[in-house]
């Protein structure tokens, strides 16, 4: 069997706005259709994994098996060194509120736990994406990225999503928030992650 994607229609298994629109800037290249899980109204798993590719097959598999469609879904998140790689897969777990998530609060935390540390400068961390490709009959293929850079006080930047603001790449000046979509779109995590899936997919 061939496992190609050319012309097909991808389904994205994520509810998640932002991941949604670096995905399809990322997969432009390779003319396929792309439609949301949110648009075909999937129920989100719970990610009950601890690792970043554990959630990911949850989510890809899930997703797959109740569309019939193939399915990528992106589990990622930050690591903070001087936290012992927190918050990591519950990255998005400390942006969450009564009224829905807020990064600013997830942010905030973050930077209180490194001042409360003493955490000297650079504050090192990365951000992680593992890509998981499924099939409906259960085959899959994993593709992990990560960019290390430091985490900065105070936010900054008005674009991007998640985290962006506190990130600063390293070799860069700017956090991944004030970088445009397309320059961020070259070299962030999700960007080596897509590295690795073309050198399969794009034949
Ligand atoms: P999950 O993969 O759905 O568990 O969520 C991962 C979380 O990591 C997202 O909600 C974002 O907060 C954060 N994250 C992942 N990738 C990025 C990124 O490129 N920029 C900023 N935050 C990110």
């Amino acid at each position: 069997m061939i496992w190609s994607i050319k012309g097909k229609t991808i389904l994205a298994a994520t509810h998640n706005q932002g991941k949604l629109e670096e995905i399809s800037a990322l997969l432009a290249p390779l003319n396929v259709t792309i439609v949301s899980a949110k648009e075909l109204n999937l129920p989100e798993p719970d990610e009950t994994g601890n690792t970043f590719v554990a959630n990911a097959r949850l989510k890809a598999h899930a997703a797959a098996k109740a569309s019939g469609l193939p399915s990528l879904s992106d589990d990622s998140g930050i690591e903070i060194d001087a936290l012992d790689g927190a918050p990591g897969v519950y990255t998005a777990d400390w942006a969450e509120t009564p009224s829905g998530r807020n990064f600013e609060i997830a942010m905030t935390k973050a930077h209180y736990l490194l001042e409360e540390k003493n955490t000297p400068f650079p504050r090192t961390g990365r951000f992680c994406c593992t890509l998981v490709l499924a099939w409906p009959n259960g085959k899959d293929f994993v593709f992990e990225g990560h960019m290390n850079g430091e985490i900065v006080w105070p936010m900054r930047g008005d674009q991007g999503h998640g985290y962006d603001p506190i990130f600063q790449p390293v070799g860069y000046e700017l956090t991944f928030s004030e970088m445009d979509r397309w320059e961020k779109n070259k070299i962030s995590h999700r960007a080596k992650a897509f590295e690795k899936f073309f050198e399969h997919f794009a034949k």
